[in-house]
């Protein structure tokens, strides 16, 4: 079945970086979905690299406001305009700099507006999953982050990324993530009330080329976002054509 490959390059190269790994990977031809999230200055340049490849362009972070004074940040609509595809927000990086469920959920109504796909970020830290409090801790950043949202026939993903598996090298077990994509995916459709939304669940967290065939074969792991081996063309080749 076709997944969801997204490559996030957090703020790990400058403009000329980008635009060579954007070419890297522009000819990626997959049954897959694929996109990268270069950063913010590099959008429109990655953009201009990608056209006609199948990889799409996605954002890291955006505002929720759609124009004023708002200093050092960008709308949703303005990623729209630059062609954008779906952008991240609450990511565990971006939670421990003091970013709330309360704004992610601002910012989720506001990509949705500008007619991007939100990638919602949820996951708990490694005292959470070792007291067994993920799935309470999971539920209650899903119920914070879609209430009062309506999708309206749009799409919705949400990354599924625990902390300590974050560039860590210690992945979680693919047959343990996947039961918890299931209970976020219930929990997603109950809280925006709609049982036949399309909810897609990726997983994140320490996937290479290696391992990622073990995710992708669970029923309720519907792609991956990836950070540190995004960051090698050829790994993400591997991985962007896992069938
Ligand atoms: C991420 O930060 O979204 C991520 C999944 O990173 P990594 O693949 O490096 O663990």
């Amino acid at each position: 079945m076709k997944k969801l490959i997204i490559g996030n390059w957090k703020m790990n190269l400058g403009l000329k970086a980008s635009l060579v790994l954007a070419k890297a990977v522009k000819g990626i031809k997959t049954n897959n979905e694929v996109g990268v999230c270069p950063s913010a200055f590099a959008l429109a340049g990655v953009k201009q690299i990608l056209s006609g490849s199948q990889v799409k362009l996605g954002a890291q972070n955006c505002f929720w406001e759609i124009a004023g004074a708002f200093t050092g940040e960008i709308s949703a609509k303005s990623l729209k305009e630059i062609g954008c595809a779906f952008v991240i927000l609450g990511h565990s990086e971006q939670r421990a700099l003091g970013e709330t469920c309360q704004r992610v959920n601002l910012k989720t109504k506001a990509v949705l507006a500008a007619g991007l796909t939100p990638v919602v970020c949820v996951g708990e830290d490694w005292a959470k999953y070792k007291s067994g409090k993920s799935r309470a801790f999971v539920q209650g950043q899903i119920k914070r982050a879609l209430t009062g949202i309506k999708l309206n026939g749009k799409k919705l993903v949400i990354a599924y990324e625990p902390i300590w598996a974050i560039g860590s090298g210690k992945a979680m077990r693919a047959g343990e993530a996947n039961q918890m994509q299931a209970l976020i995916k219930a929990e997603a459709k109950k809280v925006l009330g709609q049982p036949k939304a399309e909810v897609l669940v990726l997983y994140g967290g320490s996937v290479e080329a290696k391992n990622a065939a073990d995710f992708l074969r669970q029923d309720n792991i519907d792609g991956l976002l990836i950070g540190g081996a995004s960051l090698k063309a050829q790994e993400f080749k591997k991985i962007a054509n896992i069938k």
